[in-house]
């Protein structure tokens, strides 16, 4: 295995076990994976993300026979999904999965987040929608999560928690921060009588800035002015 592929491995174990600590997810439930050239590194199902090395991360082929995988442990039962989610969309370099309380509220209750939060932006359209309910780990789950992802970043799954995409495994991590606070915002608006919400105009104007928003990589270049 190359230095570069052992260190994602590492990153993804590191965000597992960040979004644990910092109370974004439970136990063993989610899943992380992320892309390397033409294969998809996945979490290992249900082991403990303490007890997680390296080498126990899952490897499978992008576009080869699907369903296949290199390592010692099964991966994720949630494969599907976020190997569906990889293929479908080339943008897509990482994938966070996890029961975050507040986004699972609300897909518990099925209710949509809507525009009430200049942030609904960052997940590309006027709403995070809530896939239909399939059990965990199903073909069919993941074609609803797929439907429900279309023109999104991110959404949320009916009675189970939800998804966050990026182009890396920092970019999808930020996002599930952001999708689980925007739940936790929405959740508690409806309890004072419910949000007052933006128009198309003013989330497209906020969905043009998210174009180049985001977590920066530093850049060892001179003084740039800020815009
Ligand atoms: P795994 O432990 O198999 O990844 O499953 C956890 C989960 O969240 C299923 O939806
Ligand atoms: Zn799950």
């Amino acid at each position: 295995m190359s230095k570069e592929e052992k260190a994602l491995r590492q990153a993804i174990i590191d965000k597992c076990r960040w979004m644990n600590a910092a109370g974004l997810n439970q136990g063993t439930a989610g899943n992380i994976s992320a892309r390397y050239g033409d294969r998809m590194l996945i979490t290992p199902s249900a082991t403990p993300y303490d007890l997680c090395e390296p080498e126990m991360i899952a490897s499978m082929p992008i576009d080869g026979d699907y369903g296949t995988w290199d390592g010692p442990l099964k991966p994720s039962t949630e494969w599907r999904f976020h190997l569906d989610i990889m293929k479908a969309r080339p943008e897509v370099g990482a994938i966070v999965h996890t029961h975050s309380t507040f986004a699972t509220i609300l897909a518990i209750a099925r209710k949509p987040i809507p525009s009430c939060h200049y942030m609904i932006a960052a997940f590309g359209g006027m709403d995070v929608r809530v896939a239909d309910y399939a059990t965990y780990g199903t073909a069919e789950l993941s074609a609803n999560a797929l439907k429900a992802l279309e023109g999104r970043t991110g959404c949320l799954l009916a009675n189970h928690g939800m998804i966050a995409t990026g182009a890396s495994l920092d970019k999808a991590m930020w996002l599930a921060v952001e999708l689980e606070t925007i739940a936790k915002q929405y959740y508690h608006t409806l309890l004072i009588g419910g949000p007052v919400l933006l128009n198309e105009a003013e989330i497209e104007d906020t969905r043009k800035g998210f174009a180049t928003y985001g977590h920066q990589e530093p850049k060892k270049k001179k003084l740039k002015t800020a815009g």
